[in-house]
């Protein structure tokens, strides 16, 4: 990996070289916004993982995004399958 311009966060981790097991209960986030827990967010050390900056959110990334929305972070994934849930049983 060849170093860029902007510095990476201090949790940013590019690279891994066994299988990762990241904290199922934390929450994670990518660059653009995007969240996911830790069953779902990318494999750590992936291109996915790297590139798009994923890492845990910190308690400040969590009250910042209470304050900006109005509601708690919550994986995207897991939220779609218990979206998918309420529209196989027709709600
Ligand atoms: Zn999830």
């Amino acid at each position: 990996m060849t170093s860029t311009s902007q510095p990476a966060p201090a949790d940013f981790v590019p690279y891994e070289t066994e299988v990762p097991t990241l904290d199922a209960g934390a929450l994670y986030w990518d660059q653009r916004g995007a969240i996911a827990c830790g069953k779902h967010a990318p494999l750590r050390g992936s291109d996915s993982w790297a590139f798009d900056r994923w890492r845990k959110m910190a308690p400040k990334d969590i009250a910042g995004f209470r304050r900006d929305t109005g509601r708690a972070p919550w994986c995207e994934t897991c939220g779609a399958i218990q979206r998918n849930a309420r529209c196989k049983e027709g709600r």
